[in-house]
């Protein structure tokens, strides 16, 4: 089995050298993305591994399909980034549902005290030898309301984080998880409601046609003047634009953002000699209330041992049994996971 490995990175590839060598799997790393100038790589090869900035368009896949390729491993949970319904009947599309929401919930938490407690601003003042206090004064999170959209496996486990610092959530969910609600500090409300109480939103839903854009200028509009917005999940939840617009008019206190919409042209890369053509992006880093990771959340050595684990497992599972319960298919309209027969 031979898998052509697109976007690699240095930290990718221990994790998955052993375990492609425990199963006998060959891999070509390549540092390239996957898109439709790329895809000829993938000629001669089983699969391709990809990851969240990798373009499986429709374009993509026919390439891949008429190169002889039979499956397509996402080594992520997200799949926003491939045209399931086109690859659907054509090729095989296997991905990580989970491998550490502990990973992404506890970045998530980590931006939020950096941003309140002005972290980021005290770490470069004191290796300066500043030792004021002035604009340091920071909230505590006791007794804040969290609103929390998407209660899956990362939206709880961040939900849990928070009730440990006695926050209060409001929580919405299209699928809200039965047991989730305690009848005094966590409760599903609608959206309108969580926009108009929360004093922090932050977004675990996925990326699809429902979600796109769920922050934006009229939902801005309903929040608390100083609302802090956290996007750890995909950029294109939260227009930019609208997001800067209301930093600007100080509705939004603050923002931690570790996707973004405009990504896949920056992130993951060093761009720190030139200048930057994405205004938008650029003017955000500026404010002092905005947090930007470069889609960080989920780089821990145990999340990369389980990403890596779990994606050359579906594939040894698909070319065993043609068939893997962490397949994506496509019907009634949406994507739907095989394995708990969830749509997305
Ligand atoms: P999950 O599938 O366990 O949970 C997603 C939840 O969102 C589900 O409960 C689902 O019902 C809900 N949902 C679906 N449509 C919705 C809608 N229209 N409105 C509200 N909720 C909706 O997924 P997860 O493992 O918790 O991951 C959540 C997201 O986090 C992923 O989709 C991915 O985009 C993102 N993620 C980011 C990173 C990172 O490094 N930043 C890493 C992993 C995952």
């Amino acid at each position: 089995m031979k898998i052509a490995f697109f976007d690699t990175k240095p930290y990718d590839k221990p994790s998955f050298d052993r375990y492609a060598k425990e199963q006998g799997i060959t891999i070509k790393y390549f540092e390239t993305k996957l898109n439709e100038d790329t895809a000829s790589l993938a000629e001669g090869y089983d699969a391709v591994c990809v990851f969240v900035n990798d373009n499986v368009n429709s374009v993509v896949i026919d390439k891949l399909v008429d190169y002889g390729v039979n499956l397509v491993a996402l080594r992520c949970a997200g799949f926003n980034n491939v045209d399931i319904k086109y690859a659907y009947g054509k090729i095989h599309v296997l991905r990580v549902p989970a491998y550490s929401p502990y990973a992404v919930a506890e970045h998530t938490m980590a931006m939020l005290l950096t941003s309140i407690r002005r972290i980021h601003k005290a770490y470069i003042r004191t290796r300066d030898f500043n030792f004021s206090l002035s604009g340091m004064t920071g909230c505590d999170l006791y007794g804040k309301t969290v609103g929390v959209i998407g209660t899956g496996r990362i939206g709880r486990v961040f939900i849990n984080i928070c009730r440990g610092f006695g926050m209060k959530v409001l929580a919405y969910d299209k699928y809200p998880y039965e047991g989730l609600e305690d009848g005094e500090n966590i409760k599903y409300v609608e959206l309108n409601e969580l926009f108009e109480k929360a004093d922090i939103i932050s977004l675990h839903c996925p990326l699809t046609e429902d979600t796109y854009h769920i922050i934006d200028e009229q939902s801005l509009e309903k929040c608390k003047k100083g609302v802090i917005i956290l996007n750890t999940s995909r950029g294109a939840l939260v227009d930019a634009e609208a997001l800067l617009k209301a930093i600007k008019a100080r509705k939004v206190g603050g923002a931690c953002l570790d996707v973004y919409e405009e990504e896949a042209d920056f992130f993951f890369e060093d761009y720190s000699g030139h200048i930057l053509d994405d205004d938008i992006l650029a003017r955000l880093i500026s404010m002092p209330n905005v947090i930007v990771t470069s889609h960080q959340a989920f780089l821990t050595e145990e999340a990369l041992m389980n990403i890596a684990e779990t994606t050359i497992n579906n594939i040894v599972e698909y070319s065993r049994n043609k068939e893997c319960p962490n397949e994506l298919c496509y019907r009634g309209g949406s994507a739907v996971d095989c394995r708990s027969g969830k749509c997305f």
